[in-house]
């Protein structure tokens, strides 16, 4: 079965005409991109539906607050095309468009138009990473690689599968929530995965599920079938206001993944990216909520880590005792942080790391 792809709000159904009034400004600052499966998931009679929270816009969307680039992704580009941050990983943005876009995507400068971080052209990346024999993983990005025609992602694939030193290809996608039909529909897709993904070296799919209610049957069984291809799948979240920022239902994601086979890898911090204010919670409430979402689940359901995606690496929020945070690099740009922790007092309205680095009690190596 094929599905419309909706890019106007007036052609979503279960609009007012007020709401869409309302939105159609939002929509001329930040796009807006659905299709009909994934509209099918909303219930419209509930305002704090949270997969209309996910795709519907929203008032907030226009408050001002917010960075175009919340983690200075510009500092790593290369060369066109090409992102090098961590020594061992490379990101490539393959394309500019998704099945969907996330109200609170933080990437959502590429879709503007006249923003030419996403390539065509690969061939520079492909030099760059030639010439950097410590990069033994890839991830495909942008926008969503699946949303390239099958021969197009497999010409992409073929060229990073011919550099020796790359090991892991790892293609980070929202089409197993957004619209698993591209998966379910597609043999030559799965054909391609499985040519690619070897015995020693592993397409991972970085699949990014906010909420349980995506984990539909259609979308299961798009994992299935990535799984059956020999694709490892991991789940990348951002911890949503409205979606998914109650423990119950962050538990019930994780619960629900793991049931599925996929691990459970990120929750990330919202980032600060304009137009985001209305999606993200100050960074201690993020914490008490993963925290309470781990208590109840089982080992397997609690491997993910929670961290902030900051300009000078991934570090994870650790914990919380009487008036401190403790955060850990997880992943360092500098080597000279890399495991450092990091102590600050409480500031319960900080919502990124920035907000508490004017009062650090002490950073340790
Ligand atoms: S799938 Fe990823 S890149 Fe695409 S809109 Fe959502 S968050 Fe942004």
């Amino acid at each position: 079965m094929n599905h419309r792809y909706i890019t106007k709000i007036e052609q979503v159904p279960g609009l007012s005409r007020k709401d869409r009034d309302a939105i159609q400004q939002i929509t001329n600052q930040f796009r807006f991109r659905a299709n009909d499966y994934y509209l099918s998931l909303i219930d419209f009679a509930d305002s704090n539906d949270p997969i209309a929270r996910i795709i519907i816009p929203d008032s907030t969307e226009l408050d001002g607050w917010g960075a175009t680039d919340a983690s200075q992704e510009n500092l790593y580009t290369k060369a066109p095309g090409i992102q090098h941050k961590y020594l061992s990983t490379a990101v490539l943005l393959v394309t500019d468009i998704c099945g969907g876009f996330c109200r609170f995507c933080f990437r959502k400068r590429i879709f503007i138009d006249g923003n030419e971080e996403a390539v065509r052209d690969i061939s520079p990346g492909i030099e760059y990473i030639k010439k950097h024999p410590k990069i033994t993983n890839v991830l495909l990005s942008g926008g969503d690689p699946l949303m390239l025609s099958t021969e197009r992602l497999e010409n992409i694939i073929r060229q990073i599968r011919e550099i020796d030193h790359v090991k892991i290809i790892r293609i980070g996608t929202k089409l197993p929530a957004f619209y698993p039909h591209r998966i379910i529909n597609d043999p030559s897709l799965l054909d391609v995965l499985k040519k690619y993904s070897t015995r020693e070296t592993k397409i991972y799919a970085m699949v990014h599920f906010n909420h349980p209610r995506e984990l539909t049957e259609q979308a299961l069984t798009a994992v299935n079938l990535l799984h059956d291809a020999g694709v490892i799948t991991a789940n990348q979240t951002p911890l949503i206001k409205g979606v998914n920022d109650d423990p119950d239902t962050l538990a019930e994601l994780f619960r629900r993944l793991s049931f599925a086979g996929i691990t459970p890898y990120y929750v990330f911090q919202c980032r600060p990216t304009a137009g985001n204010h209305g999606y993200t919670v100050p960074v201690e409430r993020t914490f008490e909520v993963f925290k309470e979402a781990k208590r109840f689940v089982s080992g397997l359901a609690k491997r993910a880590k929670l961290v902030i995606s900051h300009a000078t690496g991934k570090i994870e929020i650790i914990g919380k005792k009487d008036d401190h945070v403790f955060f850990k690099y997880h992943q360092a740009v500098d080597q000279k942080d890399a495991s450092r922790i990091l102590i600050f007092r409480s500031n319960p309205d900080a919502y990124w790391l920035d907000d508490y680095a004017e009062q650090a009690v002490s950073r340790h190596g």
